[in-house]
């Protein structure tokens, strides 16, 4: 007789949830990427030790039909993406399917939600498994509470660093995202503490200034520029003010903040001899392109894109950063700041 089994879908989805939650930010991310495509104008959220007791996300977003709910967390279970074909014109933050199934495996979820044409509904699922659904008033729009994170997997609670560096990480996730939609209002807040609020006007040097203070906002030069294939947005702090690390460059490819060493080191070519040394700007990038041009289906949090022309993009933002922070005929001065 045979020896290999498929594994029951709770053990899968619970495997596969090291991939996507690897930490309380991660569910931040999804949570509030969700919100993002769901079309909300508002996001709030709420945090309690830092996201390990309790992450909240409120959204003001067209909320899921009460029939959906259930499938919304099973793995692989989208509105967003139907065939292969729109595998490449994705336009959504997700489109994997996997971030609830993910998420509702290694916790406790409450799901509240409702449709602006629809009554209101409240589901509540441990470990993957749904526990009850009832009627509920609520607002249109969805809130998803997650408590009790990695109750069900001790390893991985475990390896979560102190509380300190969680929020952190958690507050560097949330930052990227407001800087990726200045037209939506953000409220954050840890234990009563604000942490995060924008004002969703649209004007993303507001979203700096809420996020870096007035006396970086106050050396913010934008420029912007095309190709054919791109178009750049540059918001650039005079390096009169600098940081000790590059986690201060923000890239926006289509409204997501990604991760990318080659476009990185293009603003800091451009910026070249005018940081001194071991020393890095902030600067906020956004690049809008086709979604041909970029594949997003690389890693599993989408961090990690790849470009088709690449090469292009970097001389880009490489020439646009040099000749605005040229033409605003900089001297660089020592002062400095952490
Ligand atoms: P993906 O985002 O890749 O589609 P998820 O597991 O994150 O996968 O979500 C599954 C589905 O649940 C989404 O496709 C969407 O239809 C629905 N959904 C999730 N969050 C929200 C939300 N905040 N508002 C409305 N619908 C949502
Ligand atoms: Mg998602």
């Amino acid at each position: 007789m045979g020896i290999i089994r498929e594994l029951p879908e709770q053990l899968a989805n619970r495997i596969a949830a090291g991939e996507v939650v690897e930490r309380p930010a991660s569910v931040v991310k999804e949570l509030v990427e969700n919100a993002i495509d769901a079309g909300a104008t508002k996001v709030d959220v709420d945090l309690q030790e830092a996201g390990i007791h309790l992450i909240k996300v409120r959204d003001n977003g067209h909320g899921f039909h009460e029939e959906d709910a259930a499938r919304a967390f099973l793995r692989h279970a989208t509105s967003k993406i139907r065939d292969e074909h729109d595998l490449f014109r994705i336009r959504t933050l997700g489109f994997r399917g996997e971030a609830l199934a993910s998420i509702a495996s290694v916790s406790h979820v409450s799901l509240k939600s409702k449709r602006a044409d629809e009554d209101g509904f409240e589901m509540k699922l441990e470990g993957g498994v749904v526990k009850a659904t009832n009627p509920t008033a609520t607002n249109v729009g969805t809130e998803i509470a997650v408590s009790q994170l990695f109750f069900n997997t001790p390893a991985r609670l475990k390896y979560l660093k102190t509380s300190a560096t969680e929020l952190a990480s958690i507050t560097d996730t949330l930052n990227r995202l407001a800087l990726s939609h200045p037209e939506i209002r953000f409220t954050v807040f840890h234990e009563e503490k604000e942490l995060l609020r924008t004002n969703g006007n649209g004007d993303l040097k507001q979203v700096m200034l809420a996020i870096y203070g007035r006396q970086v906002a106050a050396q913010i030069v934008t420029a912007s520029s095309k190709t054919n294939d791109y178009t750049l947005s540059a918001h650039l702090v005079r390096p009169e003010v600098t940081r000790s690390n590059k986690q201060y460059v923000t890239l926006i490819l289509n409204g997501r903040s990604i991760k990318n060493f080659a476009l990185t080191q293009s603003v800091l070519e451009g910026y070249h001899t005018l940081l001194p040394i071991g020393r890095y700007p902030i600067a906020v990038l956004e690049v809008k392109m086709d979604p041909m041009l970029i594949d997003v289906n690389v890693h599993p949090t989408k961090r990690e894109v790849r470009l088709s022309k690449e090469k292009e993009l970097c001389q880009l933002i490489r020439e646009t950063v040099q000749l605005t922070l040229r033409e605003q005929r900089l001297i660089p001065s020592v002062k400095q700041e952490p």
